[in-house]
């Protein structure tokens, strides 16, 4: 079979990553060439880091190479042994980061309505084992933070946030990455912000600083002398670099994304069968994603039909979860999708639709008109 080749050009794409002008880039690196430090903890570095603690509103922000190692290298820098309790519904890399760990995932279900973890599960799931729960805010919603810090008081467990979705987001005021024991961002090129590859940590107690900053350096917490077995995980300057343009256009950025969502919502809304991904009280959003869940009984065609009928008409939405985490092959006979049923549920309804700072109306309409196109109405 002979496949067509398209440029990427004629497609709609799910994101775009967003660029600084080249001019503002090349200002920015020039004096890496002057001092030639490349990396390990160089001027941009620092200054980035400071940058990104202000932005955030938080206390500590450790800079990670991306977002994946962020949360290995937290769950090693807090010493972590035993079950982990975390959702099957987010990235592949959450749980891939537990099984790293050597730490075993437990599987809670999660909430039908914001896709995180059903924080009422989570005593069902408690082990004697359990030395924390890793929760991940779903597409820019944000979990039951009050609930699950009252379990993780109660039962003595680490609480660390997979926030790879939520850069910038607030809630009830303050900073999403200040909540939990730690909270875990991802600077990949597709993500909301970005520093090309990239993540970080933001973490509450200042004593894991030392630990955090040596796993990331193959756990050199001396000059010579290695405390630790760590790896390495630092980000570099034309990184960090990326990240200080980056962040001067962020929210400009996430204003634009708010203007393609509220077109979404205006063409969608009220569709028998679709459902929408409802705004959540005290939350800024980032508008990173958006979702739309397709019940077929109601809706007249199945997700994958209009994920069909989308690619045909070379938009390309993505099916973001799909599937489970607990469903993937390499996990194959470990873990039971059954135990998790909203999650497989909704990984087999749910759609992303392209969204990202200049998708023009005209290309939502056209998004939209395919969609509506497929209903029964
Ligand atoms: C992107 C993402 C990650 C991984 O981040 P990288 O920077 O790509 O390593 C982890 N978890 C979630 C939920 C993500 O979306």
């Amino acid at each position: 079979m002979i496949t067509e080749v398209t440029s990427v050009e004629d497609k709609i794409l799910v994101t775009r990553s967003s660029m600084p002008d080249m001019d503002e880039y090349m200002d920015e690196i020039r004096s890496i060439w002057d001092l030639r430090w490349l990396t390990n903890m160089g001027p941009k570095h620092e200054e980035f880091k400071k940058e990104l603690t202000k932005y955030l509103g938080v206390d500590n922000v450790e800079l990670l190479v991306n977002g994946h190692l962020a949360l290995e290298m937290t769950m090693q820098a807090m010493g972590l042994k035993g079950d982990v309790i975390t959702t099957p519904f987010t990235f592949v890399s959450t749980t891939h980061a537990i099984v790293r760990c050597g730490l075993n995932p437990v599987f809670c279900d999660i909430d039908p309505w914001d896709y995180t973890i059903n924080a009422d599960k989570l005593e069902s799931v408690l082990t004697r084992d359990t030395c924390a729960v890793m929760p991940v805010h779903v597409y820019g919603n944000i979990c039951n933070i009050e609930a699950i810090d009252d379990f993780a008081k109660k039962h003595g467990l680490k609480v660390i946030y997979d926030a790879a979705h939520t850069f910038g987001e607030t809630y009830k005021g303050k900073g999403i990455g200040s909540f939990g024991d730690a909270s875990c961002f991802s600077f990949h090129a597709t993500k909301v912000f970005h520093t090309i590859e990239g993540g970080c940590v933001c973490y509450r107690d200042d004593s894991l600083k030392d630990a955090l900053y040596a796993v990331k350096d193959f756990g050199f917490n001396d000059p010579e002398d290695a405390g630790y077995i760590g790896g390495n995980a630092k980000m570099n300057e034309f990184c960090a670099a990326m990240g200080l343009c980056n962040l001067r256009h962020v929210d400009d950025d996430i204003a634009k994304r708010r203007v393609v969502y509220e077109r979404y919502n205006e063409r969608l809304d009220g569709i028998k069968g679709i459902g929408l991904n409802d705004p959540q009280a005290d939350v800024k959003s980032n508008y990173a994603y958006y979702p739309v869940v397709f019940d077929p009984g109601i809706f007249g065609a199945d997700r994958d039909t209009v994920l069909e009928k989308l690619n045909e008409n070379g938009i390309m939405a993505r099916r973001y979860f799909y599937p489970a985490t607990n469903a993937m092959s390499c996990y194959k006979g470990m873990f039971d999708p059954d135990e998790t049923p909203v999650a497989k549920m909704m990984s087999e309804r749910v759609l992303t639709l392209p969204i990202y700072p200049d998708l023009d109306t005209v290309t939502v309409d056209r998004i939209c008109d395919v969609i509506i196109g497929l209903s029964k109405e």
